[in-house]
C-alpha cells in the first residue's frame, strides 16, 4: 500500500473535512506513527493560521449586524392579523366582478330578447296584414269570376275583342258585354301606365264617348275592370282604352291603346 491516499487525506484531515470511515482510517494511520503526516498536518495548522491573521475580520463588527437586522425588519411586511387573507379578498373581489357581469349580460340578454319580441311582432302584424290584404283581394278575384260566369250564362252577354293600337299592338282585350247589367274588361299585354297615369275605358254608343273608368294593370301586363251598365241601355258600338292621367278624365285626352274596331 502506498502512502499516497494520506497526503490528501491530511490536508482534509486538517480542515476538519474528514469523515466517517475515512477520518477513522487516517486516525488509525496517524496512531500508528507517521512523520509523513504529521508534517503535514503542523504545515496546514501553520498556514491556516497565518491566513487568520493576514486576512479581515472573519466576523462582521456588532454594528453591521444590527443595521442588517433592521433593514430586515423595515422591508419584510409586518404581519396583519387583522385584515383578511389576500386570495379572500381577490376572491370575493371576483364573485363581485362575475355577478355584476352576469346581471349586465342577463339586461342585455332581456333587452335583446324583447327587442327580438317587439320585431316578432311586427313581423306578424305585417304578414296578417298581407294575408288579409291577399286574401280581399282573392275575395275580389272570386267575385269577379262569379260575375263573369254569371254573365256568360245570359244568352244577351256578348264578348268583344279589342285590339291592340299604335306601339301596343301586341296588347289584347275582352269586354263581356251584357246591355243591360254592365260587364267587364279584361286586358293583357299592355305596359304598365307611367307614374301619374292610368288606362280609362270608353263606351261610344251614338254620340261622343262615354267614360266608364279607370284601372292599372299588375306587373304581367293584365288588368280588369267592372263595367257598371249605361244609362238607358243604349247599344254600345264602340270599346276604347285610352292612356290618361290616373284620376280619369271627362273626355279621351291621350293615345288610344285598345279600341273594339
Ligand atoms: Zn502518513
Amino acid at each position: 500500500m502506498t502512502h499516497e491516499p494520506y497526503d490528501t487525506q491530511a490536508a482534509s484531515y486538517a480542515l476538519g473535512a474528514l469523515d466517517g470511515e475515512e477520518r477513522t482510517e487516517f486516525e488509525r494511520h496517524l496512531a500508528g506513527g507517521c512523520a509523513v503526516c504529521e508534517a503535514a498536518l503542523r504545515a496546514s495548522a501553520e498556514t491556516l493560521a497565518a491566513m487568520v491573521r493576514s486576512g479581515p475580520p472573519m466576523v462582521p463588527p456588532p454594528e453591521a449586524k444590527e443595521a442588517l437586522l433592521r433593514r430586515i425588519a423595515t422591508t419584510t411586511p409586518p404581519q396583519r392579523a387583522a385584515a383578511p387573507p389576500r386570495t379572500l379578498v381577490w376572491a370575493v373581489g371576483m364573485l363581485v366582478a362575475m355577478i355584476a357581469a352576469a346581471a349586465f349580460t342577463g339586461a342585455f340578454v332581456a333587452a335583446r330578447y324583447e327587442g327580438r319580441l317587439g320585431q316578432m311582432a311586427r313581423e306578424a302584424a305585417a304578414l296578417r296584414e298581407r294575408v288579409q290584404r291577399d286574401e280581399a283581394a282573392l275575395r275580389q278575384q272570386i267575385a269577379l269570376y262569379r260575375s263573369v260566369v254569371d254573365l256568360l250564362r245570359d244568352p244577351q252577354t256578348r264578348i268583344v275583342t279589342l285590339h291592340g293600337l299604335g306601339a301596343n299592338s301586341q296588347a289584347t282585350g275582352r269586354i263581356i258585354w251584357h246591355p243591360v247589367n254592365g260587364g267587364h274588361v279584361l286586358v293583357a299585354n299592355l305596359p304598365s301606365a307611367p307614374a301619374g297615369k292610368a288606362y280609362e275605358l270608353w263606351t261610344i254608343a251614338d254620340a261622343a264617348p262615354q267614360p266608364v273608368g279607370v284601372f292599372q294593370v299588375d306587373a304581367s301586363g293584365r288588368g280588369t275592370h267592372r263595367i257598371p251598365p249605361l244609362e238607358g241601355g243604349k247599344p254600345v258600338k264602340v270599346f276604347a282604352v285610352t292612356l290618361e292621367p290616373e284620376d280619369g278624365v271627362p273626355e279621351p285626352t291621350g293615345p288610344m291603346v285598345l279600341a273594339s274596331k
